[in-house]
């Protein structure tokens, strides 16, 4: 299951492991890196392709 193309443009939210601190990127970014560091706390988040997945899942879904 790739991840779609239709989010590369979309800002995505994803929220530090650490502190909870939400943060908001493109699509394309989310593609290409594989950590980040928390800009609430510093602290480095792995995201893995099943992080990925969910995180482009939850997006995509039809709303109503
Ligand atoms: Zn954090």
């Amino acid at each position: 299951m790739p991840l779609s193309a239709a989010l590369n443009d979309a800002d995505l939210e994803f929220k530090c492991l650490e502190c909870d601190h939400a943060f908001k990127r493109k699509g394309s970014w989310f593609k290409v890196i594989s950590t980040f560091k928390c800009e609430g706390c510093g602290a480095a988040n792995r995201i893995g392709y099943a992080d990925k997945l969910a995180l482009f899942e939850k997006h995509s879904a039809p709303f109503g």
